[in-house]
């Protein structure tokens, strides 16, 4: 088979906002491709999370923005499409909403076709049917509106000649969808109503549909385009015109969410966090990200793993998935495998680390109950074999000494190995910084002292101080008194639970200070 004939271009729908609308086809696309052409629209941490499980993956940002950044025509993004495709790629071409509506996805597949490039096409949710559902209105409904027009705003009927038959879509009477069509709005409502469509109209327009920033502005069809200009709403909105709007009153559930409309940041990427940011998204909060440190293996570690005699360890301690990941792969390119432990008793920080090992069909024989080093050697000092043992250490680099300082007082002979250091991501965090500079936050969690110190870090003390901080727990929010920030509420118990429930309480206590609905 030739490279030529492998290559695989998939337009594929990343839906309208909501990572979770993307289908299923298209999420598992994203994991085993070898290249993402992106678009403006894709919600960005669609595109994180196939980085996060395909690191190889290549991300060609296309997004056609106006303005002064270099940006794609649609011929460089077709030349892109048919090179890597030509090249024997995997590709998806991942684009807002569904691929062939309003998506110039067709133009795409025409070229793909013309160049004799294989592709395939992965439908979408469109922003024309999920933007009014999440503002609580269905663009049908028994005995109001059976019919739906999606149909385009990008051209203004008062100066072009019309595309679109706007006196025929007024006679139609059902509901007319309408895609980037702010700006044109004030002729398209005058062309409706000079064709006899009432004026009582009801109609909406649904800014950032789906995502948490969603907002949505009710009027008729008649004042709606000086709404959306009170509002101050700019595109991407879908405007909805028909009487189905009325339903919104009663069906409205996205922004009746108890922290919609709220900013959060969740500090520290890692598995916990995952679960706060989680569930305060199913709040209906926005959430932003710290930014995850890069783990970078370190050479050496490598090699003094492979040269290892592991018999000559009573016990091997793994601090950290990581941990767990990067012996593994240092193992197997010395052409070892699980069996180098099989003498060795295990121990690990906590369950996380532990469910990694399982994954490679080990099992520690001491997971604490406290999930820290205190706990950890705690744990081991109750135990009667490990007193004057050889210890193995598998640690991060810069890993604090409680561990090996308390099993040498114990008598133990320990040996560390530093396998990884931990790099911060700039760009990363300049994007953080900027995203809490520009609009207000609400609020911040903290599930560790360390997070807190990497938040400061992250973006320097006097902004962090500018945001109520929400702590796991005694020993966290001492670190948040000492960084001199605002402890605005401390979870009565260490768990994700607690903490995300603390948060709830808070910010429904506190003033609202963003736009809400209207
Ligand atoms: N292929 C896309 C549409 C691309 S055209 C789809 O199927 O949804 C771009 C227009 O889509 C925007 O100007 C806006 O009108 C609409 N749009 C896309 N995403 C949106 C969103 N999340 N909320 C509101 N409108 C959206």
């Amino acid at each position: 088979m030739t490279a030529e004939a492998r290559g695989l271009v998939y337009l594929v729908g990343a839906g309208p906002g909501d990572p979770g609308l993307i289908t299923v086809r298209g999420h598992q696309l994203l994991r085993v491709c070898d290249a993402i052409a992106t678009d403006a629209l894709a919600n960005p941490g669609i595109v994180d999370g196939a980085r996060r499980a395909n690191p190889a993956v290549q991300v060609y940002d296309v997004g056609k923005r106006g303005g002064d950044r270099a940006s794609w025509s649609q011929d460089d993004i077709n030349a892109l499409l048919v090179r890597l495709g030509r090249e024997g790629k995997r590709v998806v071409r991942l684009k807002g909403g569904d691929p062939f509506v309003f998506g110039r996805g067709s133009e795409e597949a025409l070229a793909l076709a013309a160049a004799g490039v294989a592709f395939e096409i992965v439908p979408g949710v469109t922003a024309g049917i999920a933007a009014p559902a999440y503002a609580g209105i269905p663009v049908t409904h028994r005995g109001l509106a059976t019919s739906v027009t999606f149909v385009t705003g990008h051209g203004d009927p008062t100066k072009d000649e019309p595309d679109v038959s706007w006196a025929s879509l007024a006679q139609a009477g059902g509901t007319i969808v309408l895609y980037m069509g702010v700006k044109t709005l004030p002729g398209i409502s005058r062309a409706l109503l000079e064709a006899g469509m009432s004026v009582d109209t009801p109609a909406a327009a649904v800014q950032w549909g789906s995502h948490a920033r969603q907002r949505t502005v009710v009027a008729t069809i008649a004042t709606l385009a000086d709404a959306i200009m009170h509002a101050g709403l700019s595109a991407p909105v879908i405007t909805i015109i028909g009487d189905v709007v009325a339903l919104r009153d009663q069906i409205a559930w996205f922004e009746r969410r108890p922290l919609f409309g709220r900013r959060i940041v969740v500090t520290r990427a890692s598995a916990q966090a995952a679960g706060v940011r989680d569930a305060l998204l199913e709040l209906g909060a926005e959430v932003l990200e710290m930014p995850a440190l890069r783990i970078e293996p370190l050479d050496d570690a490598r090699e003094r793993l492979a040269r290892t005699t592991f018999q000559e360890y009573d016990w091997v301690i793994f601090t950290s998935q990581n941990a767990v990941q990067i012996a593994w792969d240092a193992l197997r390119s010395a052409g070892r495998d699980a069996r180098a432990f099989a003498a060795l008793r295990i121990a690990c920080i906590g369950r996380a680390t532990n469910d990694s090992l399982l994954t490679h069909g080990l099992s520690g024989d001491v997971v604490p109950a406290r999930f820290v080093s205190e706990g950890l050697l705690d744990a081991l000092a109750a135990r009667d074999d490990v007193r004057g043992r050889r210890v193995l250490y598998l640690a991060a680099e810069g890993a604090r000494d409680v561990l090996p300082d308390g099993l040498r007082a114990l008598g133990c002979d320990v040996d560390v190995i530093s396998l990884y250091h931990t790099t911060p991501d700039e760009t990363d965090r300049e994007a953080l910084r900027k995203a809490m500079s520009s609009s207000h936050v609400d609020a911040a969690t903290f599930a560790s002292a360390s997070a807190v110190r990497g938040f400061l870090d992250a973006i320097g003390a006097a902004l962090a101080r500018t945001v109520p901080a929400i702590s796991i727990g005694p020993i966290t929010s001492d670190a948040i008194r000492e960084a001199g920030m605002t402890l605005a509420a401390e979870a009565n118990e260490a768990s994700v639970t607690s903490l995300v429930e603390t948060t709830r309480a808070f910010l429904t206590a506190t003033e609202h200070a963003a736009p809400g609905q209207h």
